[in-house]
């Protein structure tokens, strides 16, 4: 400590570090003038004086004193007495604890729909194989680049190798490192063999990395940001309620095609082998923004059933799926005008039409030509068509749905049109495109041009649904 020295009248009381004593003491050394009678003339005025010079030396000592305590202060308390807590019948206090989240629900889809004779595999990096058989792990040494996966009768074969399990589990160190058929795909893959001798592969992901990419593969980049939040919402709650209510038995939640919903994975090689993405910086964000959030009704999600274009009404879910529940419901939608499949027309020569919808096996008569076809009910008011179809034999009746698998895939765009009987052929004037029933894309698409958020685009598609935000 070096305390600067201060002049008091004639006297100087110097304080300086004792580092020139060499004894590492830190006390002030003082000094005072000789007194000489001379100077002061008598002894009284020397010690008044001497009294006068001692003030500022306790004024010194009791600063230096009050530094020494602050620093005690602050020297860190003895540690704590522990000491056991009697037993007492008294309950606890409750103390609540955070609420936990739950982990992220992962989705198990099937990337091969229909199973398979054979895919083509591919791994990078390190990874584990387990299998689901026994549950224990096995070597994992495969043949390197892309191989081909098949079954054999004593199980899945790799590449040249027979795995000797039916059913395996590998898990890379790092995702995405899988690729099947030439999707790349984050997380883990499953490959099983069928009962039908068939092949599949089935991507188990975190469902929020999975949404990254349905969003993509579902809605055009160019839609909106709201449009694409929108359909993450949808997508998010139609893969968790297929996730609860899959059969326990199922080796799979859903498929990756449109009969669940698209999902082409992080990148995949189209037909001339081009490389393209399966999930982009704007999906990812579209995702992130609405992490969590779902519809529900009465706090439990339902199946929220959409299509692409609905072509100026949604369909009535009930009259098209078993499970679907009350909000599913028919609403106006004119925000989908853009789209090209707003309305269609196509048409069918009267033999194609006949042979295919008209059919009865042995009992038709083959020279029976449609007669006439009559609208049993109006698809502009959000239901399916129907139609009763006479050829002269027994009337036939069929819905829009019926018509669209008998007919070649792609004939019929939706399953609401009218049938108009020229001369030469069937004309079908139809409306959207897909089933039509809840969240529409181009609709959503139009809406969120027109300034609505997600939320409201939701919301719109089914009334009267919640949304609510699951905390995984
Ligand atoms: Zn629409």
């Amino acid at each position: 400590m070096r305390i600067v020295g201060t002049r008091v009248g004639d006297r100087s009381v110097t304080n300086s570090s004792n580092e020139a004593d060499g004894d590492g003491a830190d006390q002030p050394r003082l000094s005072f003038p000789q007194t000489h009678p001379s100077d002061s003339g008598t002894v009284a005025g020397s010690r008044r004086r001497f009294w006068v010079a001692c003030v500022p030396i306790f004024l010194l000592l009791i600063v230096l004193l009050a530094i020494q305590q602050s620093s005690e202060v602050r020297t860190p308390p003895p540690p704590m007495q522990t000491f056991v807590r009697p037993p007492s019948k008294l309950p606890l206090p409750r103390v609540n604890p955070p609420p936990k989240k739950r982990p992220e629900p992962l989705v198990r889809v099937n990337v091969t729909p229909g199973g398979v004779e054979s895919f083509q595999f591919e791994i990078r990096g390190r990874y584990e194989f387990t299998s689901l058989e026994s549950n224990q792990k096995m070597p994992a040494n495969l043949d390197s680049g892309v191989m081909t996966v098949s079954a054999t009768k004593t199980g899945l074969k790799l590449g040249s190798q027979a795995m000797g399990t039916n059913r395996l589990e590998i898990r890379p160190e790092q995702s995405p490192a899988i690729r099947v058929n030439g999707h790349l795909y984050r997380g883990c893959m499953r490959l099983f063999q069928r009962t039908d001798g068939k092949v599949s592969a089935v991507n188990v992901l975190p469902i929020e990395e999975y949404l990254a990419s349905v969003v993509d593969s579902e809605m055009p980049a160019k839609f909106p940001e709201a449009a694409r939040q929108a359909q993450a919402i949808v997508a998010r709650t139609y893969a968790l309620y297929q996730i609860e209510h899959a059969d326990p038995k199922a080796m799979f939640d859903l498929l990756s095609s449109q009969r669940s919903q698209k999902y082409l994975g992080v990148e995949y090689l189209d037909g001339s082998g081009r490389r393209l993405a399966g999930e982009s910086d704007s999906s990812r964000r579209a995702v992130e923004a609405t992490h969590g959030v779902v519809c529900q009704r009465h706090q439990k999600l339902f199946c929220t059933y959409y299509s692409a274009v609905c072509g100026g009404q949604t369909t009535d879910g009930r009259a098209v799926f078993r499970d679907a529940i009350d909000v599913v419901k028919s609403v106006p939608c004119e925000w989908c005008r853009e789209s090209p499949y707003y309305r269609w027309t196509t048409e069918l020569s009267y033999d194609e039409f006949q042979s295919r919808v008209l059919d009865r096996g042995k009992q038709r008569n083959k020279k029976a030509v449609v007669q006439s076809i009559r609208e049993q009910s109006d698809p502009q008011k959000g239901s399916i068509s129907r139609f009763e179809i006479d050829d002269g034999q027994r009337p036939v009746s069929v819905t829009g749905i019926e018509l669209r698998e008998r007919l070649p895939p792609g004939t019929l765009s939706s399953p609401r049109f009218r049938i108009k009987l020229e001369k030469d052929r069937i004309v079908f004037e139809g409306q959207g495109h897909g089933h039509g029933v809840g969240f529409c894309q181009w609709g959503a698409k139009g809406q969120a041009e027109a300034g609505r958020d997600s939320l409201e685009i939701v919301r719109h598609y089914y009334p009267g649904a919640e949304i609510a935000t699951l905390d995984y």
